[in-house]
């Protein structure tokens, strides 16, 4: 991921739904409509790689496993 921006935004929206305040499929969009206004993401060769690992990521969340046993 090259665009900084893009970064930062990715970072928030994912916080968002970690705390369900946004719908995976409706960061999808919102990274979508990113890209399509963004010269620097445009110009990502390995950006759609990336963003399908976005979405494999919010899709299926990790369930957070304590083992102190
Ligand atoms: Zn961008």
């Amino acid at each position: 991921m090259q665009c900084q921006r893009l970064k930062k935004l990715a970072r928030d929206w994912y916080q968002k739904v970690k705390e369900d305040a946004l719908a995976p499929a409706r960061m999808m969009e919102l990274i979508q409509k990113h890209v399509n206004q963004c010269p620097i993401c445009q110009t990502d060769p390995d950006l759609p790689e990336e963003i399908e690992k976005i979405r494999e990521f919010i899709r299926a969340p990790q369930p957070v496993v304590k083992s102190e046993e």
